[in-house]
């Protein structure tokens, strides 16, 4: 990882960094850059513009995540043995819903069990989150990974019952994957030139210490440039949408019989590069995981 000197610089692309957002001590905000060492140091200015290191260890009260995203999309079905186990076909184009931005939790911050509108069957599913950096549209594959400010883990939980079940209004997936918490992100967000291929990256998920999904991103039906073709093609892609790129096989909806998230449970996603992704599950109104 490389930290560039406080000198003017082009404001995009940034130079390879591994990126915090954090609240201090006194309730700000802000973003840090993470040193070799495990040093924070806070950074100054805008993230999508052009933030240097302000020479100050970062005052961290807690980690919170990388950004609030602009909008949230979604590609679905994008493993092939994932769309297996769903017992979809394997899609022409990238299958596109979209989660609310206000579901982004925190790491280390609970998922929370829908109770008021309750539901029974709430998943995990480990994903490569990227994060467009620039407003773009009609990005050619060839030039896609150039408006990636960068990546991070996200958990597309998944309210399995008001996804799928037509006597819910399901069928759409709004509903069932945007409850508060139910899109956690970060630990942290590394720039895209610390990640040159993003097709070349390992993604685990955990349960409870359990390794329950386990893929390279090698194995995505649409990897991520042709994702973000997709995605921009007659569609302006803002800078601060973050795109969950689909989920491997291994998720609880496919177990037999099926494991859904129940409270106590600690689900942590895992990719390499990146770091961990860690949330203990909770129910909606409760305070501990106990
Ligand atoms: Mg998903």
């Amino acid at each position: 990882m490389k930290v560039r000197a406080k000198v003017a610089a082009p404001a995009f692309p940034q130079p390879p960094m591994k990126i915090v957002r954090y609240r201090d001590s006194l309730g700000a905000i802000h973003h840090a850059c993470v040193h070799p060492a495990g040093r924070l140091e806070r950074l100054e200015g805008d993230l999508f513009g052009d933030p240097v290191p302000s020479g100050q260890t970062a005052d961290v009260a807690g980690i919170l995540a990388p950004l609030d995203p602009r909008a949230i999309l979604c590609i679905g079905l994008n493993y092939r043995r994932h769309a297996a186990e769903t017992g979809a076909p394997i899609p022409e184009h990238p299958v596109l819903f979209m989660k609310v931005p206000g579901a982004v939790q925190h790491p280390d911050a609970p998922i929370l069990l829908p109770t008021t509108l309750a539901s029974h069957q709430v998943d995990y599913e480990g994903e490569l989150a990227v994060v467009i950096g620039r407003t773009c549209r009609n990005v050619s594959r060839a030039e896609a990974l150039e408006v990636v400010l960068g990546y991070s883990c996200a958990n597309d939980v998944s309210a399995r019952d008001w996804q799928k079940q037509q006597r819910l209004g399901g069928g759409q997936w709004c509903r069932g994957k945007s409850f508060d918490s139910f899109c956690p992100l970060g630990p942290c967000l590394v720039s895209a030139d610390e990640i040159p291929d993003p097709q070349t990256l390992s993604l685990r998920t955990r349960l409870n210490g359990v390794t329950v999904q386990e893929a390279g991103t090698a194995d995505m039906i649409f990897p991520v440039a042709a994702i973000i073709e997709f995605l921009s093609a007659s569609t302006t892609l803002q800078a601060g949408t973050v795109i969950l790129t689909g989920t491997p096989s291994g998720v609880g909806m496919a177990a037999d019989p099926p494991r859904w998230l129940r409270r106590g449970d600690t689900v942590e996603v895992e990719i390499d590069a990146i770091g961990v992704l860690r949330n203990p599950v909770i129910e909606e109104g409760s305070d501990s995981p106990d």
